[in-house]
């Protein structure tokens, strides 16, 4: 997700338009062909409706499959880089090339397309499990569904995830808890008290509000547990700059 700055707007951002709303399933090679603004939840529904389990995790993500692709979506132990197959990307000079699963360079929450300027256009997805009966899948995605309601905050106004969790160690959320930074409010933007690796907007949190809330977690997790939080969220310009 992208968090703009409330004083610089950048003064390009590519949409991708209708054409790129398409998903279809391709039956020669039985794989799911997605455009790059098709939301991700339709992708998780084609696959869940054919019984392939490891679609099942993408249908409570919000954003886009060139989104989902940029920054290696996942949840409940799996991700796009489980199921990726190809992508069809644009470099800066208008150029289209194909990118199969070598070249896309995944990593946690990341890949080789994140933040580069390239465009993800579509890209194809296949099952490599066994499909099950469509009717479990569904049990299984609802059972998803029900544990994210619990663990997450029923707070429209959020970005999800902030900060990665460190590889090996305790969950993000878990060190700000640990902080004591539960409820810490800068401006209009507060800690979530339902999911500490959550930043919510109480009604008017400017970029700024989120900037300052995510620098303070990310000391006060240094200083007490010498731990380096890195953002998942992505900022807009100092990650991406405005061409
Ligand atoms: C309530 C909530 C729950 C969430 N749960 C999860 C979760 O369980 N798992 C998870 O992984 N994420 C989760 N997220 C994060 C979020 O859904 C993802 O980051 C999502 O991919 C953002 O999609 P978007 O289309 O809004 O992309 P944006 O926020 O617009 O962009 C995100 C990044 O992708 C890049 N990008 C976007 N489109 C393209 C493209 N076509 N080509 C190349 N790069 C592109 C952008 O440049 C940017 O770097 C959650 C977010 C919220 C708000």
């Amino acid at each position: 997700l992208v968090i703009f700055s409330h004083e610089e707007l950048p003064r390009l951002v590519r949409l991708l338009g209708e054409g790129f709303r398409e998903a279809r399933i391709d039956d020669e090679s039985g794989e799911a062909v997605a455009g790059g603004a098709v939301p991700l939840p339709l992708l998780g529904r084609m696959g869940d409706e054919r019984g392939w389990r490891d679609f099942t995790f993408l249908c409570p993500i919000p954003g886009t499959v060139g989104a989902g692709v940029a920054m290696n979506a996942g949840a409940g132990g799996f991700d796009i880089s489980s199921i990726f197959r190809w992508a069809d990307v644009m470099d800066a000079k208008g150029e289209v090339r194909r990118v199969n699963l070598e070249g896309a360079g995944f990593r946690y929450r990341s890949s080789a397309f994140k933040n580069k300027g390239d465009i993800i256009l579509r890209a194809a997805f296949k099952t490599s499990l066994e499909p099950i009966d469509p009717a479990v899948a569904r049990e299984i995605l609802m059972a998803e569904v029900e544990r994210r309601i619990a663990a997450q905050p029923r707070i429209k106004r959020n970005c999800g995830s902030i900060f990665k969790n460190p590889q090996g160690g305790p969950p993000a959320g878990k060190l700000i808890e640990e902080a004591g930074l539960k409820g810490r409010e800068i401006g209009g933007a507060r800690i979530a008290h339902e999911h500490a690796n959550w930043i919510v907007n109480t009604g008017a949190a400017t970029g700024g509000d989120l900037r300052e809330l995510m620098a303070l977690a990310q000391s006060e997790v240094k200083r007490l547990f010498g731990i380096d939080l890195e953002r998942e969220v992505v900022l807009m310009p100092e990650d991406i700059g405005s061409p």
